[in-house]
């Protein structure tokens, strides 16, 4: 007799009501009395059919067969579903390109990826040049603009080191894309990252005045900021950054500014930095990223480090659900990149777009996965002068798919997740192809945070969700 057990779902609840997110359609539902109450039967044992109606009653037959059709539940026997491999087809259009326009940096931050033993990337002794030249940036336009294929909109975002210690060819280059696309009927949208060291009131007219959207890399309070984001004599960099930022919110109002902040062991209170930039800075936004390091450094995050995390990331997210329910603005940006996923049905064969919608090109014009690999022989898919390597881009994507991930093929998070990012597992484990299982509880305690918060939105505020159903070809996440 067939016994029935849970397979690809993850239950939770919001607004009082059950609710469940399906694996294979990456869908959510609002979950009925009867197929909550078969759910949570098998998922605590094996059920035959006879046994969930002699407990749940008549009603159980169709409940049971839609809950196996869309494969939240499975019979005990059968084998796990084989992950489809679809790669996807070449030419795959280019919707965002990062121009790494230099490699060097006036800040020596002891966590940054860029040096110390976590580099990938030798920009000290390498063969890179430290600037990239005005003549590389227009080849990286003219490649962009052909390898962005029938997409209307191209996206360029300019990174570092420090991005503003290369502000001439930046500003030259914008202005030669902006008349190279309007030769071809296209558009570009530029953005840059910056420590905002060297932002001044020229620099700041210009982005204005050419919407370039601005993302400001600084870490919270004084005390939190000058821990690591210190000049070459180890100098804070607070009291130099706070009054240029300030000048720069008060100006630049064609595009609102995001700050991002790297958490690490000894910073993670998220709800005291959100405050301080957003309250008392006057930022838009403020997305977190954990830090990328190697497990033995000191401000590496360990599992207790990643449960702090997690408990701080719900309390502003339950804030961000309060002010979005009552029609007001939060700048929670992490919930609501995933709100936009979640809402979108996204489920990933790759865990972002590099090497697929984004590539990085570091300073002598090389192509890379993305801006972290820029310069980076091993990860190289091609040079701006020359094109993809598409035999080498084809490579990655069929090493990469998540369908090669076999620890991944039973995680209800892996829709959102698909392994984590390459980078991270570069650092962690040498090798690209891993996925990031030392973060596993974080990813699901998040994702699950991020389900309950969409499910309450969906009961209490539906149409903030209407926000994420433009169809717009936007240009992929720079983390
Ligand atoms: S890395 Fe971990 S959380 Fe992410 S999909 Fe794989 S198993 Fe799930
Ligand atoms: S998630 Fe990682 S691999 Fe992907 S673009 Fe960001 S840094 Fe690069």
């Amino acid at each position: 007799m067939t016994a029935w057990i849970a397979r690809e779902h993850h239950r939770f609840e919001a607004a009082g009501k059950p609710f469940v997110y399906l694996v294979p359609s990456a869908a959510i539902f609002a979950l009925d009395d009867a197929a909550d109450a078969v759910l949570r039967a098998v998922s605590a044992k094996p059920h035959t059919r006879e046994e969930l109606i002699a407990v749940l009653g008549d009603r159980v037959g169709p409940t049971l067969e839609e809950l196996v059709r869309v494969r939240a539940v499975g019979e005990l026997s059968a084998p796990d579903a084989p992950q489809p491999k679809v790669i996807p087809l070449a030419p795959f259009p280019l919707t965002t390109m990062v121009l790494n326009v230099t490699n060097q940096c006036n800040l020596s931050c002891e966590y940054c990826y860029e040096y110390g033993e976590d580099k990938i990337v030798d920009t000290e002794n390498g063969k890179q040049p430290k600037f990239m030249s005005e003549e590389t940036a227009r080849q990286s336009v003219d490649f962009m603009l052909k390898e962005s294929g029938s997409h209307r909109m191209a996206h360029v975002t300019f990174f570092g080191g420090e991005t503003l210690l290369n502000f001439p060819v930046l500003k030259k280059t914008i202005a030669y894309a902006r008349q190279r696309a309007a030769e071809i009927g296209k558009e570009v949208d530029f953005s840059l990252t910056t420590n905002a060291t060297l932002l001044k009131p020229e620099i700041i007219e210009f982005l204005a005045a050419n919407q370039v959207g601005v993302t400001i890399s600084i870490d919270g309070p004084k005390e939190v900021q000058d821990k690591f984001r210190v000049f070459h004599n180890g100098t804070g960099s607070y009291d130099i950054v706070a009054p240029k930022i300030k000048e720069l919110l008060q100006r630049h109002r064609s595009r609102p500014i995001g700050a991002r902040v790297t958490l690490t062991s000894g910073s993670m209170d998220v709800k005291r930095i959100y405050r301080h930039l957003t309250e008392e800075m006057g930022f838009w936004e403020v997305g977190f990223a954990p830090v990328t390091t190697s497990p033995n450094r000191g401000h590496a995050i360990a599992d207790a480090g990643y449960d702090e995390m997690l408990g701080q990331f719900r309390d502003l997210a339950y804030d961000f659900l309060e002010a979005s329910v009552a029609g007001r603005h939060h700048g929670f940006s992490n919930i609501k990149e995933t709100l936009e996923e979640l809402h979108k049905g996204v489920s990933k064969a790759y865990p972002c777009g590099a090497g697929l919608g984004l590539l990085g090109v570091a300073t002598d014009g090389d192509v890379a996965l993305c801006h972290r690999f820029a310069g980076s022989d091993a990860h190289r898919l091609g040079t701006v002068h020359d094109g993809i390597d598409r035999e080498a881009q084809r490579t990655f994507l069929e090493q990469h798919h998540i369908a090669n991930k076999t620890d991944c093929h039973v995680c209800w998070a892996r829709p959102l997740c698909s392994g984590g990012c390459y980078h991270e597992a570069h650092t962690r484990y040498g090798e690209t192809t891993r996925p990031n299982l030392h973060y596993c509880n974080w990813i699901r305690g998040w994702t699950d945070v991020c389900l309950r918060i969409y499910g309450e939105l969906s009961e209490r505020n539906p149409a903030f969700l209407t926000q994420f159903d433009r169809d717009e070809a936007e240009g992929e996440r720079v983390s």
